[in-house]
């Protein structure tokens, strides 16, 4: 097998607060391979955003602090990068796209201008050159008359086209990964659905290797060959996505996949949607043992006290809890 793009090791990352140093990431490690889509996935709060940011070193530092582990990219810890290098790799190999356009662009700049900003610094073309380079990549993303919408400011688009407008700009330098934070949330469900089979086909198309973050499960079905679940800033589960979903091993996971609507059941007579009882333990409050314990309806007397480890389990699955596989 080729060498991941990605190669997250042990990461951990704290936060320094006025009740002390508190962990929001606590060791993780996963791999994203050449042309995957790879789902990262949980409850807000479950350090999944951290986690993303962190590759592209977007956590302002302090309060944050990456206090151990390795990302390597292309045989690099960036972690070891100084800010000009950092500066060059962002957009350029690795590009974000975030949930809410409207926070990331630039109101008072036309989308031409904004766009053609990225092209000038990360390459030797010219102004025209970059704004026919821009027309050409709102096209790539399915936007009508895109010389128009080169003229236009961000408020004159409607959500759907401004995030259109973000992934093309993502794709400015041709990018070999793409980080995704929760890209379909702010949108309505027929424009999710036209986002999701853009970002597949963009892949396929340009064979980069897409991070998406999401608590939507419908997104992971849609668009992840594998997954990661995230539970109090530690992966809980991971698998191929449809395994996972068909057949989850972690009562976290089952919980997630309870907890989506179903149309069909939904409409039986005093069916009731599922739900996992409780919130996100906050970074102060983590429980001792799995850290699940407290929501979670198989917990044994042991949950409370002894930390699961990640274990493997058949079909390239982790997960890590006290049960074993088959019991939920
Ligand atoms: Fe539930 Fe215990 Fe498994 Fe944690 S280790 S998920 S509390 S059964």
């Amino acid at each position: 097998m080729s060498e991941p793009e990605l190669d997250i090791q042990n990461l951990k990352i704290s936060f320094s607060t006025p009740r002390g140093k508190l962990t929001a990431v606590n060791g993780i490690s996963f791999q994203l391979n050449q042309g995957e889509a790879l789902a990262l996935v949980g409850e807000s709060g479950c350090g999944k955003t951290v986690s993303a940011l962190s590759i592209l070193r977007l956590l302002p530092e302090p309060p944050a602090e990456i206090s151990s582990g390795k990302i390597l990219f292309s045989g690099q810890n960036l972690l070891s990068l100084n800010a000009k290098t950092l500066q060059d790799l962002r957009g350029r190999s690795i590009a974000m796209v975030f949930q809410d356009p409207m926070t990331s662009l630039n109101p008072v700049l036309t989308i031409g201008e904004q766009m053609a900003e990225t092209l000038l610094r990360h390459t030797t073309m010219t102004r025209q050159e970059a704004l026919q380079k821009s027309a050409d990549l709102l096209s790539r993303v399915d936007l009508p008359s895109p010389k128009e919408k080169l003229k236009q400011y961000p408020h004159q688009l409607s959500g759907g086209m401004r995030q259109r407008v973000m992934i093309a700009m993502a794709l400015t330098c041709s990018p070999r990964i793409l980080i995704a934070d929760e890209p379909t949330t702010a949108l309505d469900v027929l424009i999710q659905a036209q986002i999701l089979e853009l970002l597949e086909s963009l892949k396929k198309e340009t064979g980069m290797s897409m991070l998406i973050i999401t608590h939507d499960l419908g997104v992971v079905a849609e668009i992840a060959q594998r997954v990661l679940i995230m539970y109090a800033g530690e992966i809980v589960e991971s698998g191929p996505a449809h395994a996972l979903l068909d057949n989850p091993l972690h009562p976290y996971t089952r919980g997630l996949i309870a907890s989506v609507p179903k149309l069909g059941a939904l409409k039986k007579k005093g069916a009731r949607l599922e739900e996992i009882p409780g919130t996100v333990p906050s970074l102060d409050q983590r429980p001792s043992g799995c850290a699940f314990h407290p929501r979670c309806a198989w917990a044994i007397e042991k949950c409370k006290t002894q930390k699961p480890q990640l274990r493997e389990a058949e079909g390239e699955r982790q997960w890590s809890c006290h049960l074993e596989p088959g019991s939920l």
